[in-house]
C-alpha cells in the first residue's frame, strides 16, 4: 500500500512511453501508487507492426499486443507483473494544473477526476490528414488496429485489388509494400514532395526507392500535392495537384499515410507549453513547463543532436527510451534523455533502407554548409557467396568535417551502419573519426575495410585532393568521360555516357598518351574507387580539372528504372 509520502502517479496514454514510465517507476518504487488512463480498450500494441498485419506477414493483430513470452499485454497484465492500475475507456478531456487532477470521460458520457502528484502526458500522436480529405468506408488511415483490420478485411474478401497511397513517407511506403508483394494489388503512391521519404533521404537516394518500388509495380508520383479524396459506392476518388491536376484518380481503397501530428489537446489548453510542430516542450529530464508534468514519446518535441534546434521526431524506438528516462525522474533519479540523430529505416521488399541525421536538403535548411560523397560498395567480402550492395550518401560540414548525416540504401545491412554513424553524430564526430571506428571482421559479415570506411575515406580525399565526386545523376557537363572498367564490364552494364573514352585501369598509366592534355575528364568505374583513384593519379599528371562518379555506374544505373511523375 502507498503510504503518506508515496508520490500518486497518474499516466494519461497506455503505449509505448507511458507504460515504460509506469513499469520503470514501479520497478524502482514498488509501494508506489500508479495509475494509467487509456481511452482505448484495446491498447498496448505495437503500432510498428501493423502493415506487416496488413500485409499478411503477421497473421493476427493480437499477436502485437502479446509479450515476447506470450501473455497479453491488458489491463490483468499490467495489474499482475507490472503493478500498474490501468483503467481503459477514459480519455483525459481537462487538466487543473492548480488542483492538480485531470478529468476523464468514458462513452456513457460519465466523468471522473483523477488526482496526482506526478503528471505524464503520454498520449502520443494522431494520424494527420488534410481538409479536403473525408475519410470514410474507402478512404482510411493505418493508425490503429481497427484501421489495419478494415483495411485487410477488404484485402481477404477481394474488395480490393487497386489502392492509392496518399503520402510517400515510411509508412506509406511499407504499406504499399505490404498491399503490392502480398496481396498483389495495383498500387499507386501520391507525394507531394520531389522524391519518396522526403524527411529521410535526399532526391538521388530516394530515386533508389523508387526505382525498387517501380520494378514490382508500384507506380509512384512525386510531386503531386494530394487536395482531395472521398469515399465513392464502389471505392474512393483521389484529386492531386501537378502532373495529376484536373485528373482524379480512382482506387478500391485510399490510405492516407500523411504522417503523424502530437496528440495532446488537454495538456495544451492547460496552458503546457509547446513548440511549432505542436509538440510539448520538455527540458532534458523530460519536464514539461510545469515542473511537477512529465511527457514523452510521440506528443514531444525533442532536440536535434544535429543542430541543437527543437525536432519532431515519432518513433517507437525513442517513445520506449523516454519512457524509462520519465520513470527514473518520477522517483527522484535525475536521469537524463539526450539529444536524438532521428535514425529511421524501412524494408522495401528486397532493399534496405536507412538515415540518420541530417540529409543534404535538410542541413541546407538548417543553414549549415554542406558537403556530400557518395559510394557504392559490398556489405561483406566481395567474393563470399551471399554479398549484397549498399549505396551510400555522407553529409559533412565543409569546414568542421563534422558528420551531418548518413543515408544508406541496398540490399545489404544498411541499418548497421546507420548506428553507429548515430552515435558518432550525436557527440558531433568528424569524418575522420569514422576511419577508427572498430568493426568485427569475418567474410560472412564484413570485408576487412567497412563500407563505412570506405566512404569515410572517399569523403576526405575529394577534401584533401580537391578531386570533386560528382552526383550520381549529374551529367559530364562538358567533360570527357574516361570509363575505367574492364570490356567484360562494360559490356554487361553499359555506362549510358556517350562517346565515352574506355580505357581500363589496368591500362592507363600506359596508354594515358590518349588523352589530350588540358582535358577536362569525368573518371568513372563500376562502384567508385577505382575511378577515384585514377583521377588521383591523372590529377598528379597535370590533369588539373578531373572529377569521378560517385558511387559509380552502379548506382547511376540503378536510378535508371524509376517511374516519377
Ligand atoms: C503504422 C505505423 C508504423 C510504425 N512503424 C514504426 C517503426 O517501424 N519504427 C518506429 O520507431 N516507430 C514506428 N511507428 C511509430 C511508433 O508506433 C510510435 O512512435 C510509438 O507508438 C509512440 O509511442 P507513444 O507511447 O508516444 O504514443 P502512442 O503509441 O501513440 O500511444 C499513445 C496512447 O495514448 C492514448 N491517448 C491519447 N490521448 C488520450 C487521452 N486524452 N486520454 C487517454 N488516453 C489517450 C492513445 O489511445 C494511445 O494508446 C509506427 C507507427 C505507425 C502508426
Amino acid at each position: 500500500m502507498p503510504n503518506a509520502k508515496t508520490p500518486r502517479i497518474l499516466i494519461v496514454g497506455a503505449s509505448a512511453a507511458g507504460l515504460k514510465a509506469g513499469a520503470r517507476a514501479a520497478r524502482l518504487d514498488p509501494s508506489a501508487a500508479i495509475t494509467v488512463l487509456e481511452r482505448r480498450t484495446f491498447f498496448s500494441y505495437g503500432a510498428c507492426g501493423l502493415p506487416y498485419y496488413v500485409g499478411g506477414d503477421v497473421d493476427d493483430a493480437e499477436e502485437l499486443r502479446r509479450t515476447a513470452y506470450g501473455s497479453v499485454r491488458d489491463e490483468g497484465y499490467f495489474a499482475a507483473v507490472k503493478g500498474l492500475d490501468v483503467c481503459s475507456g477514459w480519455t483525459a478531456v481537462g487538466l487543473d494544473r492548480e488542483a492538480r487532477a485531470v478529468t476523464a470521460r468514458r462513452a456513457d458520457g460519465s466523468k471522473r477526476s483523477f488526482e496526482y502528484d506526478r503528471l505524464v502526458v503520454a498520449t502520443g500522436a494522431r494520424a494527420r490528414t488534410l481538409p479536403g480529405i473525408e475519410l470514410g468506408e474507402h478512404v482510411l488511415v493505418l493508425h490503429t488496429p481497427e484501421d489495419a483490420r478494415a483495411l485487410r478485411r477488404g484485402l481477404e474478401t477481394g474488395q480490393v485489388a487497386t489502392a492509392i497511397v496518399v503520402g510517400g513517407g515510411f509508412i506509406g511506403v511499407e504499406l504499399a509494400v505490404a498491399l503490392g508483394d502480398m496481396w498483389g494489388c495495383e498500387v499507386t503512391i501520391l507525394e507531394a514532395e520531389d522524391r519518396l521519404l522526403p524527411q529521410m533521404l535526399d532526391r538521388e537516394m530516394a530515386d533508389l526507392v523508387s526505382a525498387a518500388l517501380a520494378e514490382r509495380g508500384v507506380t509512384v508520383r512525386t510531386g503531386c500535392p494530394v487536395i482531395g479524396a472521398r469515399s465513392t459506392e464502389g471505392g474512393a476518388v483521389v484529386e492531386a495537384g501537378g502532373a495529376l491536376a484536373g485528373e482524379p484518380l480512382e482506387a478500391d481503397r485510399a490510405v492516407v499515410a500523411l504522417g503523424v501530428a502530437p496528440e495532446c489537446e488537454f495538456a495544451r489548453a492547460a496552458g503546457l507549453a509547446v513548440g511549432r510542430s505542436g509538440g510539448l516542450v520538455v527540458d532534458d529530464r523530460l519536464r514539461t513547463s510545469d515542473p511537477d508534468i512529465f511527457a514523452a514519446g510521440d506528443c514531444v518535441e525533442v532536440t536535434c543532436a544535429v543542430s541543437g534546434a527543437p525536432r519532431y521526431v515519432p518513433l517507437g524506438s525513442l517513445a520506449n527510451r523516454a519512457g524509462r528516462v520519465v520513470g527514473d525522474n518520477l522517483v527522484g533519479l535525475k536521469t537524463r534523455f539526450p539529444t536524438v540523430a532521428g535514425s529511421a529505416c524501412v524494408k522495401v521488399f528486397d532493399l534496405n533502407v536507412a538515415a540518420t541525421g541530417l540529409s543534404e536538403a535538410a542541413a541546407a535548411r538548417a543553414g549549415l554548409a554542406a558537403r556530400s560523397a557518395w559510394g557504392t560498395f559490398y556489405d561483406v567480402a566481395h567474393y563470399y557467396p551471399e554479398v549484397k550492395t549498399l549505396h551510400l550518401k555522407l553529409v559533412y560540414e565543409r569546414e568542421s568535417g563534422r558528420v551531418l548525416g548518413l543515408q544508406a540504401v541496398g540490399a545489404g545491412d544498411a541499418v548497421k551502419r546507420i548506428d553507429l554513424v548515430a552515435n558518432l553524430l550525436r557527440r558531433g564526430g568528424e569524418v575522420a573519426e569514422i576511419l577508427d571506428l572498430e568493426f568485427g571482421y569475418s567474410p560472412p559479415f564484413n570485408a576487412a575495410l567497412d563500407p563505412l570506411h570506405g566512404i569515410a575515406a572517399t569523403a576526405l580525399n575529394q577534401e584533401r585532393f580537391a578531386i570533386p565526386g560528382i552526383a550520381p545523376s549529374a551529367e559530364p557537363e562538358g567533360r570527357l568521360v574516361l570509363d575505367v572498367r574492364r570490356p567484360e564490364e562494360i559490356a554487361e552494364s553499359p555506362s549510358g555516357f556517350s562517346n565515352a573514352l574506355e580505357i581500363a585501369c589496368e591500362e592507363v598509366r600506359a596508354r594515358v598518351a590518349e588523352i589530350r592534355p588540358g582535358t577536362p575528364l569525368l573518371v568513372v568505374c563500376e562502384k567508385g574507387p577505382r575511378s577515384a583513384e585514377i583521377a588521383r593519379w591523372l590529377q598528379h599528371r597535370g590533369f588539373d580539372d578531373v572529377a569521378f562518379l560517385a558511387g559509380g555506374i552502379s548506382l547511376r544505373t540503378a536510378l535508371r528504372p524509376r517511374r516519377t511523375g
